[in-house]
């Protein structure tokens, strides 16, 4: 058992050593159960990130969990120099549960993008006849997919790209929700896909019109450009359906999966696709050390086994209007607007008297919620998917008065 700290001291520690790449609330985690967290002294949250919709199955669900413990005390990693016999199910189990030929396991969603693009790359040039070197893929302004070098080279944020240069050439950006846009560059013949979030999530829940990834889908089709949709955030019951695209019955050429594939209690990313465009990629051409590892697949398993078993995403459709309605009810002059899809959702938060978001989640944090802004105004609201209606309405409660505090 590791040595209990207090919660200023793994403050003070995280400080000391560790780099400060992150700007925490401060709230000191120690213990976590389905929709609640508890900190070092014990405090009781309900936590309303699920580490960006990671645990949208809850704080250690027991059967995932059982699943992690009982693999990990068979056999943990191969590496994919050898067969495993946990891989060949889970692969089995994934591609049917999501409708595609094919899996690529990866670990975060990062390596999952560049997964996609990698794929989308080959794609081009073996199927589509794209001239070696000049395909090209059409990304939205204000996207998200991670951080490594090649996608912050796709980022219009400069937190995310300023000083990180030189960049990754092959990326064309065009305004999120603007199909418009996105037909002019489509004309472009070596255009080899076009990456889209369904719904912005670190853009603060930005969600597009009705229609338009429909709309985005058929000018891909029409000009034989991938549709690649990156569901880390969305994906798996969040937005009140299985997928985002879902909501417009919009099928993704490649399908990006990660946060909520492991339930959050392990890193584990996948790409799907069907096998034109997946078998591109040949052995060796591609890989991880940990991708696919025996554990990994029955994590992943389990965790879409209980999305499956407790109706996740009608229960995110349901307690989503609930928390939309009553959001929208609170009368006060902070509050601009409130947004979002299933458990997904946000608030965007006018300053008042130098109180800004960033105040309101502090604030809220002493009344027993968790939540933390992005881009300065907006607060994010996105609970396990199986908290309780009771607990929902006792959350909400509290946030009412969090911010009526102001
Ligand atoms: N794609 C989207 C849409 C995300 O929201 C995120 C993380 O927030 C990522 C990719 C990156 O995932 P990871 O942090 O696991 O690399």
């Amino acid at each position: 058992m590791a040595e209990k700290i207090t919660s200023q001291q793994a403050i003070e520690l995280e400080e000391r050593y560790g780099a400060h790449n992150y700007h925490p609330l401060p709230v000191v985690l120690s213990k976590g159960e389905g929709a609640k967290v508890w900190d070092a002294e014990g405090k009781e949250y309900f936590d309303f990130l699920s580490a960006y919709s990671a645990v949208n199955q809850g704080h250690c669900h027991p059967k995932i969990i059982g699943a992690l413990k009982e693999q990990a005390e068979t056999l943990t990693l191969t590496s994919r120099a050898f067969f495993n016999d946990a891989l060949g199910p889970y692969e089995k189990y994934v591609t049917e549960f999501f409708g595609y030929d094919k899996v690529l396991p990866m670990n975060s969603g990062a390596e999952a993008d560049e997964t996609a693009i990698k794929l989308c790359r080959k794609w081009a040039y073996e199927k589509k006849g794209v001239p070696e070197n000049k395909a090209k893929i059409i990304v939205a302004e204000n996207n998200f997919h991670g951080r490594t070098v090649t996608i912050i080279s796709m980022s219009s944020d400069p937190d995310s790209y300023k000083g990180y240069g030189p960049y990754t050439p092959g990326f064309v950006t065009v305004p999120y929700n603007d199909t418009e846009a996105l037909a002019k560059e489509l004309e472009d013949p070596n255009v080899a896909g076009f990456l889209v979030e369904p719904i912005q999530g670190e853009a603060g829940v930005m969600v597009p019109d009705d229609g338009y990834l429909k709309k985005a889908y058929e000018l891909c089709k029409a000009k034989n450009v991938l549709f690649i949709a990156d569901e880390v955030q969305t994906g798996i019951a969040r937005t009140g359906k299985l997928l985002a695209c879902d909501h417009e019955d919009v099928r993704p050429d490649v399908l990006i999966l990660g946060k909520a594939i492991s339930g959050g209690v392990y890193p584990i990313s996948a790409v799907l696709a069907d096998d034109d465009i997946m078998l591109t990629i040949k052995p060796g051409e591609h890989g991880s050390t940990f991708g696919g590892n025996p554990v990994a697949a029955r994590v992943a398993t389990a965790a879409l086994e209980v999305v499956r078993e407790e109706k996740l995403a009608d229960r995110a459709e349901y307690l989503g209007k609930i928390f939309r309605e009553e959001m929208k009810k609170i009368d006060h002059e902070m509050i601009d607007l409130v947004r979002g899809k299933g458990l997904l959702n946000a608030i965007v938060i006018k300053p008042k008297n130098g109180f800004e978001a960033w105040d309101v989640c502090v604030k809220m944090a002493e009344f027993g919620v968790l939540a933390k802004p992005t881009h300065g105004d907006i607060i994010r609201f996105a609970p396990p998917l199986i908290i309780s209606e009771e607990d929902l309405r006792e959350a909400i409660s509290r946030i009412k008065k969090a911010i009526m505090s102001f």
